[in-house]
C-alpha cells in the first residue's frame, strides 16, 4: 500500500483530460489521457494498460466534455 498517490485532476491539467476507456479485449477500464480539443476528433493507437493488446481509442468533444471509445484491432 506504499504506492504514490496520483491525482487525476493534477494529470489532467498537465495532460488534457482523463477518459475512462474499456478495453475491446479485456473489457477492463482504465483512464487515458486524452488529447487537447483542438486536435479532436482523432483516433489513437494504444495498447491495453491491462491486457497489452492494442486498441484504437477514438476521442471527441461534446459540449465541453471529452468522450472516448475504444475499438479493437484486427489482425
Ligand atoms: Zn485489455
Amino acid at each position: 500500500m506504499d504506492k504514490a498517490l496520483i491525482c487525476p485532476r493534477s494529470i489532467g491539467q498537465i495532460m488534457g483530460e482523463l477518459v475512462d476507456i474499456t478495453c475491446p479485449s479485456c473489457f477492463e477500464r482504465f483512464p487515458v489521457a486524452a488529447p487537447a480539443e483542438s486536435e479532436t476528433p482523432c483516433s489513437v493507437d494504444y495498447d491495453c494498460e491491462v491486457c497489452c493488446r492494442p486498441m484504437m481509442i477514438s476521442f471527441w468533444y461534446e459540449d465541453g466534455d471529452v468522450l472516448g471509445s475504444a475499438d479493437g484491432l484486427e489482425d
